[in-house]
């Protein structure tokens, strides 16, 4: 039995490994670079013949995951995607919308081209690839075994990181031996909203973790607190928030924190979510509310829909969007893209970032060189949509909130085991994070592997 690497190895991005047994190929999750991982192009080769792949096991929606499926499609793949019912859904909505965004970019770049006479693009894919890919997706439970072939069947446990999201145990008859991979995917935060804490998993030979933040602690404290004292204050002084956010995961996270205090009659003011696709993402929510944790669940019970409440509205098209700019009174309004890069969130920011009395929340990261990160590092005036504007409104940053394991849940996830795994082999993490949370695990014990692309190992 083989594990090789392409993706995700050494960096965040672009996870993608391949397991080879009894001349079955898997893929291990097939996610596209972003950002710096993907500048040369990476994401229109793969080291492989996609139509030799006759699995993909697909860990969760996220598009370093799942975002090149489209493409392996595209390049002849003719297999099946196994992920779990609600990873299936989430896809439909962002594999699409990424589609979208590989032609809406290919045909950017292809107007300068035509103009200076040169040769046109094709996108990765289109949305078309994006909907046919689809017809390759099946959907299973969680905590059920999957029998893929004769000698290999798996089961996926929740990961806690984002609706649908796994940790998929493979159980492999390696030519008369029984061996058993551990695949963490990513690995989310206890007491998330919405969504389950990772499970426990007691063994395993290999066990492949990601390492994302395998350096650091999360900061302590109640960031739902945090969040809604700044809202309270801000619409006090007649003023409206921002708050620039992920569709997928985050921007339903924020509904229901939100749920609670409009419920308990604290926050009264009109919220709007603001992205097409935040809309999709909470009907795909609300499909899949059997694999909510208990606290969300007993909201439902109670006839709350924890996604919904009073004065809560969805923009349908840009003319809706336009129209909240017109609101007479202070408002909340979420809208992607969550580093103000792309999308509509642009134009809330142009339109309120001049004003002192109203206050733009980050809840997750900014990369270096977003409109996000500018505004987040404290830059007196910032170019938007062609316009040079003063940053007056209030600027917060609330980094509880994010969706991944920190060196603490990571440790106590592989802790759980019964007896140390054979060898854990570090993926899904910058190669200096990962170094420290080797030297961590190694202390304890461990045998630690720290692949790069290209890296192979018999297992
Ligand atoms: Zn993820
Ligand atoms: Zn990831």
């Amino acid at each position: 039995m083989l594990l090789e690497f392409y993706g995700g190895a050494g960096c965040v991005t672009g996870s993608c490994h391949i397991l080879k047994v009894n001349n079955t190929n898997i893929l291990l999750d097939c996610g596209m670079f972003q950002g710096k991982d993907g500048h040369k192009g990476e994401n229109f080769n793969f080291p492989f013949e996609p139509r030799k792949i006759d699995y993909v096991i697909l860990s969760h929606g996220h598009i370093d995951h799942s975002g090149r499926i489209p493409y392996l499609y595209k390049m002849g793949f003719e297999g099946k995607v196994v992920a779990t019912n609600a990873t299936k859904e989430l896809c439909e909505v962002m594999l699409k919308d990424s589609g979208n965004i590989q032609e809406m970019e290919c045909e950017h770049k292809n107007k300068y081209r035509r103009e200076k006479g040169e040769e046109e693009l094709e996108p990765l894919y289109t949305l078309k690839d994006a909907e046919n890919s689809m017809k390759l997706f099946y959907g299973y439970d969680y905590n059920k075994e999957i029998q893929l072939n004769k000698s290999i069947k798996i089961k996926f446990r929740d990961a806690g990181h984002l609706l649908g999201s796994a940790i998929t145990e493979l159980f492999i008859n390696d030519n008369g031996e029984e061996k058993k991979i551990v695949y963490s995917g990513d690995l989310g935060n206890k007491s998330r909203p919405i969504i389950k804490d990772p499970s426990t998993v007691y063994n395993g030979d290999y066990v492949i973790m990601e390492s994302t933040y395998g350096d650091e602690n999360h900061k302590e404290g109640n960031y739902f607190v945090e969040l809604i004292e700044i809202i309270k204050e801000t619409i006090n002084k007649k003023g409206n928030v921002i708050i620039p956010c992920f569709s997928i995961g985050r921007t339903q996270e924020i509904l229901y924190i939100l749920n609670g205090y409009v419920e308990k009659g604290e926050i009264k003011c009109k919220v709007f979510v603001d992205s097409p696709l935040a809309k999709e993402a909470t009907e795909v929510f609300k499909n899949n509310e059997f694999v909510f944790d208990e606290e969300a669940k007993k909201l439902l019970n109670l006839g709350d829909d924890p996604l919904d409440f009073k004065n809560l509205s969805f923009t349908k098209n840009v003319e809706d969007s336009k129209c909240i700019n017109s609101h007479k009174d202070s408002c909340i309004i979420i809208s992607s893209s969550g580093m103000c890069d792309a999308g509509r969130i642009k134009y809330h920011i142009l339109n309120n970032i001049e004003d002192e009395k109203n206050s733009i929340i980050f809840v997750g990261y900014q990369c270096n060189g977003t409109l996000g990160r500018k505004i987040l590092n404290k830059d007196k005036e910032v170019k938007i949509l062609g316009k040079i504007k003063s940053v007056n409104a209030k600027v917060y940053n609330i980094n509880g909130l994010s969706g991944h394991a920190d060196k603490k849940g990571i440790l106590s996830w592989i802790d759980g085991f019964e007896g140390n795994p054979k060898k854990i082999i570090l993926v899904h993490g910058e190669d200096k994070v990962r170094e420290k949370l080797a030297q961590t695990l190694e202390n304890k014990g461990y045998n630690v592997i720290k692949p790069f692309p290209g890296d192979k190992i018999t297992l």
